[in-house]
């Protein structure tokens, strides 16, 4: 278990308010002190404003332009309404996970920047 980040006691599994619900996944109660704890739902990499591996939470990630056969892609329902959408296919270097994500990555330099906005303005006019 958890130690209290105020008083150093024990926490315990709480109940979650509704609006706990949203923001977390599980959340901790001081018996000491009553100081609430929260461990964050992993789907909040999705609100960063950049893309992110929704697995390992890493910036690492590789743009590609189709499927790779090997590597499985992740099907989670966000992953899957952003491929309807439009959604640029993402690898994970380090989980070998593909996934789909209608933000850009974290520009590292400008020029990469400039790179990749290059490669989103060259999609096929249907
Ligand atoms: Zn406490
Ligand atoms: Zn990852």
């Amino acid at each position: 278990m958890p130690r209290c980040l105020r008083c150093g006691e024990g926490l315990t599994r709480s109940r979650r308010s509704i609006s706990e619900k949203l923001y977390y996944s599980l959340v901790f109660k001081c018996r000491a002190c009553g100081l609430r704890v929260g461990e964050k739902h992993n789907f909040l990499n999705y609100f960063a404003r950049h893309t992110r591996c929704p697995r390992c939470g890493t910036d690492e990630l590789e743009k590609r332009a189709t499927r790779d056969r090997i590597d499985r892609v992740l099907k989670t329902p966000i992953s899957l309404v952003q491929a309807m959408l439009g959604g640029t296919l993402y690898h994970c270097v380090f989980c070998r996970i593909q996934f789909y994500d209608l933000r850009s990555r974290q520009p590292k330099s400008s020029s990469e920047q400039k790179a990749s906005e290059a490669l989103t303005s060259e999609q096929p006019q249907a």
